[in-house]
């Protein structure tokens, strides 16, 4: 893939960008490996005091870094407002809860004292996605930099700005130069990181297919990784939901991003016996929707994020139609410039269909109904994913019982399923493993190490 801008609203090229040479690439990781030298031994308070510094660098600069967003990828210039508030947020936390996070934690055992100290590693390789191009970077940054580790980014090839200015939030909040340094390069070079030295572990947010590549890479190096990888959440409908408002959340859940998160609601299952009067909710919700120019402010969809996104997903659906699927509305392109996809709902849909067997990152929602709870847990589980998942039912006992039964990281009862500093994030079976976020997130690059006295 290029290193590129282009607007996926009118398709036309912004800026192109050289790859970093190998010589760049060799003086970011050893000045990655320099800062870690001294950046490990400084106190809480300094790191706290420099990310609540980026807390303010990004609330200062919310529309800038927003516009960057709907320029490379199509984002609601609102929706990037957001993004960038919860980014501050996010520095914010571990900002406050990082001391508390890293604290020894005593063990009663024989001997004067035991303890389990968590200590950094080093440099953390952050590839990321472009699909939350700030959220996403920071969710990794803000507890890797306040455990005392360093952070190397390599970013999507289509959001190079975006990747320019989070390093820029760092620089101008005051953190050493090495702490947060962003790489131009082509996946084809990662192998390059992942064998160098310096570079003691990785962290990866993107497809099923770069976390396998990337995880054999770390595995021939032994480096530890944390895969965020794709998903196709169920939402389950049971028969005693509150339809209308079940329907609206349903079609907020798939159109997060234009349908391009790894937590939009995906897969909706649906009881029998309240299908129809679901679907026609869903219908209604989502023929209200308009698309238009991601930057104005009366716009609910945009175009997805690249012209050969769009076009894989209606290969999608048109191979899930030819083999039975039913289109209740959409189906297909917009026709007009930019990438845009039509808010789709596709009934029928079955095992053996791409609709129901694979990822799909854009504004499809594919309705499988049917006859019980049981068999609705059963469909949910069908699935070689395992990130989010939503209960929607009355009956708050129920739903979390039923929660325990879906294999996924996270499950919400009556909510749409979303990120929060406060919670783990992640995923299990090919969703990837390990955590973000919370206390655990800021351990999983540590040394967990144990200190024990005669
Ligand atoms: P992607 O194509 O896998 O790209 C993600 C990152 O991996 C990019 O930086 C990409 O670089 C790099 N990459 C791609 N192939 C690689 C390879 N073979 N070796 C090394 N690096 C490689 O994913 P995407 O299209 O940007 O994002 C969509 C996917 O991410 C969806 O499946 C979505 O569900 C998932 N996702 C998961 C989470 C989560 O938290 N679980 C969050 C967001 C998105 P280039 O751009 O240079 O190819």
């Amino acid at each position: 893939m290029p290193i590129q801008s282009v607007n996926p609203y009118t398709n036309q090229l912004v800026r192109s960008f050289e790859e970093d040479s190998e010589e760049k690439v060799n003086q970011v990781l050893e000045l990655a490996e320099d800062t870690f030298r001294f950046w490990q031994n400084t106190t809480f308070a300094h790191r706290r005091e420099l990310m609540k510094k980026a807390t303010k660098v990004l609330l200062k600069n919310q529309q800038k870094y927003a516009q960057l967003m709907t320029l490379e990828m199509g984002k609601l210039l609102k929706d990037g407002i957001e993004e960038v508030k919860k980014c501050a947020i996010g520095c914010e936390y571990y900002a406050d809860n990082a001391e508390k996070f890293m604290q020894d934690e005593l063990i009663q055992a024989e001997g004067t004292r035991n303890l389990i100290s968590y200590q950094p590693i080093g440099a953390v390789l952050a590839i990321m996605p472009w699909n939350f191009p700030f959220w996403q970077v920071f969710r990794f940054a803000a507890p890797a930099l306040m455990a005392g580790n360093v952070g190397v980014l390599k970013h999507a090839s289509n959001v190079p700005q975006c990747a320019m200015a989070i390093e820029s939030v760092f620089l101008e909040a005051g953190f050493p130069q090495g702490a947060f340094q962003s790489l131009l390069i082509g996946s084809e070079k990662i192998e390059t990181l992942i064998s160098h030295e310096n570079i003691k572990a990785v962290t990866l947010t993107g497809s099923e297919g770069a976390g396998s590549t990337v995880a054999q890479l770390a595995g021939k190096y032994i480096k530890k990784t944390v895969l965020e990888l794709g998903g196709s959440d169920p939402f389950i409908v049971l028969a005693d939901a509150d339809l209308e408002y079940t329907a609206q959340m349903a079609v907020k859940g798939r159109m997060i991003n234009t349908g391009q998160s790894c937590i939009c609601s995906k897969r909706f299952i649906v009881l029998e016996s309240v299908a129809a009067p679901f679907i026609e909710g869903m219908k209604k919700y989502m023929l209200q929707l308009k698309a238009g120019d991601p930057q104005k402010a009366d716009v609910d969809y945009g175009p997805m994020a690249r012209e050969d996104l769009a076009n894989e997903l209606l290969e999608q659906v048109k191979e899930s139609i030819k083999k039975g699927a039913k289109i209740i509305t959409g189906g297909g392109r917009i026709n007009r410039t930019g990438a845009f996809f039509t808010p789709t709902i596709l009934t029928g849909v079955k095992p053996g269909m791409p609709a129901y067997e694979e990822e799909l990152f854009g504004p499809v929602a594919c309705i499988i109904t049917v006859k019980d709870e049981a068999e609705a847990i059963h469909v949910a589980n069908d699935c070689k994913y395992g990130l989010g998942a939503s209960i929607w039912t009355k009956d708050l006992k129920k739903g979390e019982a039923l929660a325990r039964k879906i294999e996924s990281g996270m499950v919400f009862i009556n909510d749409i399923v979303k990120s929060d500093p406060r919670f783990p994030f992640g995923g299990v079976k090919r969703s990837g493993y390990g955590r973000e976020l919370a206390g655990i997130g800021i351990r999983e690059f540590t040394n967990i190490k144990t200190i024990r006295v005669k």
